[in-house]
């Protein structure tokens, strides 16, 4: 399906409807009433729900002839539902869970994963993916087979592959397989990547399946990075499912680089997916549902299907009340694309990467603070045009190969502007920066020695920070400055945390002497500059404001008239910009998670934020008419500067705001 199509049939409202059944369950579907069924659906606002062919047991809810029916189930399940869901104008998906199937796994042991230590079934884990099932065994012909009687046999809208991440197989088809790529089985570093190369064979393979059939359904495969998806982007985010409440503004700000249609999946549970009798409350599944709107996404909210078939009414109630809200935003967020000035370049992304754990913390620490500082933002790997962006950030483990490189280049030619951190801009081989402009401007020494060390900014830098030397948390890179200026020298003290003499352990760690060193260069006429230690990185770990502050009085140098300036909006608060033809309009989204007990971050109730202060800059559009939308409640405004200025006395989680040109 290409693009045009995917955006013009792509639900705006979904739900991804879970339905792994244990065997066991005598009267399976026994309250399912198609009808029912599906004007529950549609009383929600639903547009588009997956069902399911295949669970992660392995069962399937279709009379198949290859795979296996749940044991003493005689209704097609899929079939019942597919049908009624179309009776009432709903889009359908099948779902089938890939990488995991524990009924094949139970009788076919040769399909599994083998792991490193030659076990099949790893019973100190026990979780769903205590037995993973291998591509390159038997399976790969049962599965695909399995997918090809399901689009011949239903008239589906689309299909849906779980579990594609399986672990790394030392099964002896997949060695040789290895060995046709020349990869190493002794290497774990090879293992994964061999892994990596197994998904998307299998997702080739599932492509390959549904070309034969069909070429107009939707398909998405959960565990493959965005770059990997053939039609739209589903983004699973459940935040208090494992994910948090960071992902989704990181990621959603990535996967609609692609030009695809996408939308974010959260899920009604208090915990995470199989929490049947857990319920949010409704505004948390409000702030997910707008946090995917203000970045011009579409929404899927997570359920999971009783044994008995019949939907939750208490569940659909809350799923209504949101999407109900939701679609009266739909004038103003049909088409409606983000407004953006710098990106996070994040080249790990596009690839396999063995970084991708740090890189991605790190990418996640300039997000926050970039989504805190209110700046328009995207995130983009090596594929991505930069032109288009004032400012590119390149995190503190995005080391530069030669493309890399000269695209960063090409960007710095054209008068684009570029901050980075830590062994963010070196080459690959981590031996010397990438860019001549960084050569020129500082020698590069190696790690940092000293830890913990200080930072001092000078004048230029260091507003809104107290008049101490501030902790750098985490160690970067050791620097000596040539051409470049010295925002801000270091601070060391004579020993480093956990330093150990066989006497005494150093833990409390002091300045002792402010040195030359440099701890943050600005070169390339003010174009560019350096962090010496990993600033996304070390937010993410530390959360320290400092840290945020010193990247915004950067930002100010090389930006000083953003997109959007803010006063009296909370740190916590969100705030975007998306346009549609002849309007802009600008998102105030203001919910704030709070860390209850052990591990939940909990959000009750929308929060609320006071004589809101706007500067929207106008690049040459000056508006007609600003209002408050759905509603229509005109705002006073004037306009100054560049900038169209005006207030909103009251943000109550959420309020929308049009500049019409
Ligand atoms: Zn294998």
């Amino acid at each position: 399906m290409d693009n045009e199509l995917a955006w013009k049939r792509f639900p705006k409202r979904a739900v991804h409807l879970d339905f792994h059944t244990p065997p066991g369950i005598d009267n399976l579907g026994c309250k399912l009433n198609g009808k029912e069924f599906a004007a529950t659906l549609r009383d929600a606002g639903v547009e588009y729900v997956n069902v399911f062919a295949k669970c992660n047991m392995g069962f399937c809810y279709y009379p198949t002839k290859i795979g296996y029916v749940y044991p003493g189930l005689k209704r097609d399940l899929l079939g019942e539902m597919v049908s009624a869901c179309h009776d009432e104008g709903i889009k359908v998906a099948a779902y089938f869970n890939v990488g995991l199937s524990h009924e094949h796994a139970l009788r076919h042991r040769d399909w599994c994963v083998v792991n490193k230590l030659g076990q099949v079934y790893q019973f100190d884990k026990m979780d769903h993916w205590f037995r993973t099932m291998c591509f390159f065994s038997g399976y790969r012909e049962c599965i695909l087979g399995m997918i090809d009687e399901v689009l011949a046999q239903y008239p589906v809208d689309g299909v849906i592959f779980d579990s594609m991440n399986t672990p790394p197989c030392y099964g002896i088809e997949c060695i040789e397989e290895m060995e046709k790529h020349g990869l190493n089985p002794k290497s774990d570093d090879d293992m994964q990547y061999m892994a990596y190369l197994s998904a998307l064979s299998m997702r080739d393979a599932i492509n390959a399946t549904i070309a034969s059939r069909r070429n107009d359904v939707f398909a998405y495969y959960l565990g493959l990075e965005a770059c990997h998806q053939p039609t739209h982007i589903e983004l699973e985010v459940l935040p208090q499912g494992g994910w948090g409440y960071d992902y989704l503004p990181a990621r959603i700000r990535y996967i609609r680089t692609f030009g695809k249609p996408y939308s974010t999946m959260t899920a009604r549970f208090h915990r995470s997916w199989g929490d049947l009798g857990g319920i949010r409350p409704e505004p948390a599944l409000m702030f997910d549902c707008l946090n995917s709107i203000v970045n011009g996404g579409k929404c899927c909210i997570g359920d999971h299907l009783h044994p008995f078939c019949k939907l939750e009414p208490a569940v659909y109630k809350m799923i209504g009340s949101v999407y109900s809200e939701i679609a009266k935003l739909d004038p103003w967020t049909d088409g409606a694309k983000p407004q953006t000035e710098i990106a996070i370049f994040a080249p790990w992304l596009g690839k396999y990467s063995k970084d991708a754990d740090r890189c991605g913390i790190a990418m996640r620490g300039y997000s926050r603070m970039l989504v805190e500082l209110k700046q328009q933002f995207d995130i983009v790997n090596s594929d991505a045009d930069i032109s288009c962006y004032s400012i590119v950030i390149i995190p503190d483990f995005s080391s530069l190969n030669d493309a890399d490189a000269a695209k960063i280049q090409a960007f710095m030619a054209k008068g684009g502007k570029v901050i980075s951190s830590a062994w963010g801009g070196l080459n690959p081989d981590g031996s010397d920066f990438a860019l001549p402009a960084y050569r020129d401007a500082m020698e590069f020494c190696g790690d940092e020695s000293h830890h913990f060390s200080f930072i001092h900014p000078s004048t230029e830098i260091a507003d809104g920070l107290p008049e101490i030397g501030t902790t750098i948390y985490e160690k970067g890179i050791a620097i000596k400055p040539k051409n470049g200026k010295v925002l801000s020298t270091m601070g060391v003290c004579d020993f480093n945390l956990q330093d150990w003499d066989y006497r005494h352990e150093y833990l409390y760690i002091s300045e002792l002497e402010q040195t030359d060193a440099a701890t943050i260069v600005e070169f390339a006429n003010g174009n560019a500059c350096h962090f010496t230690f990993p600033l996304g990185y070390a937010y993410f770990q530390h959360a320290a404001c400092a840290y945020r502050t010193l990247l915004r009085n950067e930002l100010h140098r090389m930006l000083p008239k953003p997109m959007l300036k803010l006063e009296n909006f909370p740190s916590f608060g969100q705030a975007t910009i998306t346009a549609q033809d002849g309007r802009r309009m600008l998102h105030l989204l203001c919910y704030v998670p709070e860390k209850r007990g052990a591990v939940m971050e909990i959000v009750e109730e929308p929060a609320i934020a006071l004589d809101v202060k706007v500067q929207l800059r106008m690049d040459g559009k000056a508006p007609k008419r600003l209002y408050y939308a759905p509603d229509g409640e005109d705002i006073p405004f004037e306009t100054k500067d560049g900038y169209v200025k005006f207030s909103v006395p009251l943000v109550k989680g959420y309020r929308l705001i049009v500049a019409e040109d």
